[in-house]
């Protein structure tokens, strides 16, 4: 037999181990011997892993309920209280957190404000935030196992470095180690709208579902986009930038310094601005103070805000009917605060579709408007670290040859 060098070992150990908490998580309450069977590692392998399990809580045992009279098998469960996750969503003006079990149950929410944004300034908040979310839900430090963190910009995934945010301003910002070496447990990082996407997967319509996407719109619009049940970051994280496909090259100057993305025309800041563009010109008599305020003006039927929601509607169909054409999606969801529009933006939006989705596609795909709750974002950072913890260090893209 070719021995194995240390790190190699190591490995292993680390994929049988998660090859034993998976089958546990996934059919459990199993006997060790359906794990053997399942997992394919000697009775000798399974009796150690299990028992360094159990001494640390995460799973435990139980005797089987009916029996043929012999002796009942022992069965193994995971633990929901064996461990916690916080899941956080880092957003412009407030940072949203979720406490999680181990069985990926919500067990607490709690929101604070974000107001300053120098990169040590969000360090600091999200500790706290941390911090208090323990508190509440009356979790001990030592119990966290991880904390997934989800927010607006490129992300690198593997590295945990925010590439470029514009919302916040930051390029480079290794956040992942930064909030590591504060916390002294693993962090994971992942752009927002994949967090929201992941939440879909697991616990939401996408649950199932191998190919669909999630778009969000509201302050900007974005892209998550799963692939043969595998959601996709494209090669250095920047995959899903849907809002910054360019729908009209003569349009107004976007945030990321091109023209007409189709963030410039969807979002609400940009209705928000065609509202004041439209004051300003005389075309309509009606000064709009916020987005709530320029959506029941629409709902009333206001002929200038109606035509405002026309346009963005006109242009989301545009950009949907490009991801059906490209990707052929089971199922896409629409969701984010954008949402709140209702009627005033869906009605002509799905009425335009036809006109730009290539014929004998559409009637595949099923668009889903989706209500949304701040926590689901950070519901799906959380599953991040779930998802590390439970699955095989195969599928977190280790190459076949260190193995
Ligand atoms: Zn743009």
């Amino acid at each position: 037999m070719a021995k194995h060098p240390r790190g190699n070992r190591k490995l292993i150990r680390a994929i049988n181990r998660s090859s034993v908490l998976y089958s546990i998580m996934r059919f459990g309450p199993i006997s060790r011997t359906d794990v053997a069977e399942r997992t394919g590692l000697s009775a000798a392998t399974i009796s150690g892993i299990t028992a360094e399990l159990i001494e640390s809580d995460i799973i435990f045992e139980k005797e089987a309920g009916d029996s043929s009279g012999g002796r009942k098998p022992i069965l193994l469960s995971i633990n929901p209280q064996g461990g916690y996750v916080v899941g956080l969503k880092l957003a412009e003006d407030n940072i949203t957190a979720a406490l999680l079990d181990l069985e990926a149950n919500l067990i607490e929410t709690y929101t604070d404000k974000f107001e300053n944004h120098t990169t040590d300034d969000a360090i600091h908040s999200l500790n706290n935030v941390i911090s208090d979310l323990l508190q509440i839900g009356e979790i001990r430090k030592e119990q966290l196992i991880g904390v997934g963190v989800g927010l607006a910009g490129i992300v690198d995934a593997e590295t945990g470095v925010l590439q470029h945010s514009p919302i916040f301003g930051w390029h480079d910002f290794d956040l992942k180690n930064s909030l590591q070496d504060k916390l002294e447990v693993p962090v994971y990082l992942d752009n927002d709208v994949n967090t929201l996407t992941l939440t879909e997967k697991w616990f939401g319509a996408g649950q199932g579902v191998d190919h669909f996407l999630t778009v969000t719109i509201g302050r900007g619009v974005g892209l998550g986009i799963v692939i043969d049940g595998q959601l996709y970051h494209g090669s250095h994280g920047g995959a899903g930038e849907f809002g910054h496909t360019v729908i009209n090259p003569e349009g107004v100057v976007c945030d990321c310094g091109k023209r007409g993305c189709l963030e410039t025309i969807v979002s609400d800041p940009s209705l928000m601005r065609s509202a004041a563009d439209a004051y300003a010109a005389g075309r309509s008599n009606e000064e709009v103070s916020d987005i709530e305020e320029l959506v029941k003006l629409g709902q009333e039927g206001h002929p200038v805000v109606t035509e405002i929601f026309d346009q963005a509607a006109d242009a989301l169909a545009q950009g949907l009917a490009n991801l059906i054409n490209v990707l052929c999606p089971q199922l896409i969801i629409i969701s984010g605060e954008g949402i709140r529009a209702g009627d005033l933006i869906f009605d002509p939006m799905f009425a335009a579709l036809p006109t730009y989705v290539m014929p004998g596609l559409s009637e595949h795909v099923e668009l889903r408007i989706d209500d949304w709750e701040d926590h689901a974002w950070a519901r799906g950072a959380a599953g991040i670290v779930l998802r590390d913890f439970f699955e095989s260090p195969i599928h977190r893209k280790v190459p076949v040859s260190q193995i």
